[in-house]
């Protein structure tokens, strides 16, 4: 495995590994690697003949309060893991490599990027796509792998490629939970012992919902009662009749049972979005009856103490 610091020698391989036939699978990521990247990596290696990865933490995509001078940082463990999971190149540029001082251009992706977490987080996205966009161009890869986890950063991206005809085929990836059902994150590192056994509520309140949309498709009308989903009782949900609501009314009860918990500081959002196009739902009875076959994302972003943590689930 080799690690690549500038822009040029990373460009260079990569013509010369398309110049040799190869299929090359890119993962970008902001490093401290965890199971869920390693994923990424491992479908790359399964569809591709080389895979590169690049960790860079893109001071774009954080706002002035926001956490990127203390994001975790450990490039020896991440070397590390990226060489046992079969990484063939790593990408590692500094900010001054890949931001020079008169840097000008931004992405935007309009109207996507001003909902969920970009409502809270206004040149997130920008920053996310001007940084992809940048190491697709210097990398030109056949594939690149995105975790659900970030759903709308992987609808995002799914976006710009179309619009851009950027001629990238792009893989979203499952997301890969703790035993307890936390999505995996750089940032649980930041959860102390307290906060890390709060964080599950998170996880507990999209399977609520999830079950209780179900509920809704396979019975509509039926009352239902999330309660059973709820082990330690932390939100009790009452069953409520879907028939004659939308779901504005499930959604504050949720979100004011997760504000229950002490550690919990605020719940930034807990939606229920068309999985294709991030359109809000108001009555699942409705989407489902003009599609069938579609997809309801429910997707939350929730405060532990200091700790922004964001996880969604597709039914
Ligand atoms: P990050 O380093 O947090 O920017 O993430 C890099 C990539 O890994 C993104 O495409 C994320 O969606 C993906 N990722 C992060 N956490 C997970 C997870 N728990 N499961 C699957 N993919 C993940």
């Amino acid at each position: 495995m080799k690690i690549i610091t500038k822009i040029k020698d990373i460009n260079e391989i990569s013509i010369a590994l398309r110049e040799e036939k190869n299929r090359i699978g890119f993962v970008p990521t902001m490093g401290y690697l965890h199971k869920g990247h390693i994923s990424l990596i491992e479908k790359s290696k399964k569809h591709c003949t080389k895979t590169i990865l690049s960790i860079f933490v893109n001071p774009a995509q954080f706002g002035p309060e926001e956490d990127f001078k203390k994001y975790p940082r450990d490039i020896k463990r991440d070397i590390k893991m990226a060489e046992e999971a079969g990484v063939d190149y790593i990408f590692n540029p500094d900010v001054r490599e890949m931001y020079k001082a008169d840097h000008k251009t931004f992405v935007e992706i309009r109207d996507l990027k001003d909902i969920m977490c970009g409502k809270f987080r206004p040149a997130h996205f920008d920053g996310v796509c001007t940084i992809v966009l940048k190491l697709f161009n210097i990398i030109r890869p056949h594939r690149a792998y995105f975790g659900q986890k970030d759903y709308q950063q992987l609808a995002i991206i799914k976006k710009m490629v179309k619009d851009l005809n950027i001629g990238i085929e792009i893989i979203g990836c499952p997301i890969i939970r703790e035993p307890d059902g936390l999505a995996l994150s750089s940032r649980n590192k930041y959860l102390s012992h307290e906060e890390r056994a709060s964080a599950i509520i998170i996880y507990k309140s999209l399977r609520a919902a999830a079950e209780y949309i179900k509920g809704h498709k396979n019975k509509y009308g039926e009352t239902i009662s999330a309660n059973k989903f709820f082990s330690k009782e932390k939100i009790k949900i009452q069953g409520k009749n879907i028939k004659d609501q939308g779901l504005k009314e499930f959604q504050s009860e949720i979100i004011n049972k997760i504000l229950e918990d002490k550690n919990i500081s605020k719940v930034d959002y807990f939606e229920f979005r068309d999985s294709n196009n991030l359109e809000e739902i108001k009555n699942p009875g409705i989407f489902y009856s003009n599609q069938p076959n579609g997809k309801i994302l429910i997707a939350a972003a929730v405060w532990i103490g200091d700790t922004r943590l964001i996880d969604n689930i597709v039914i």
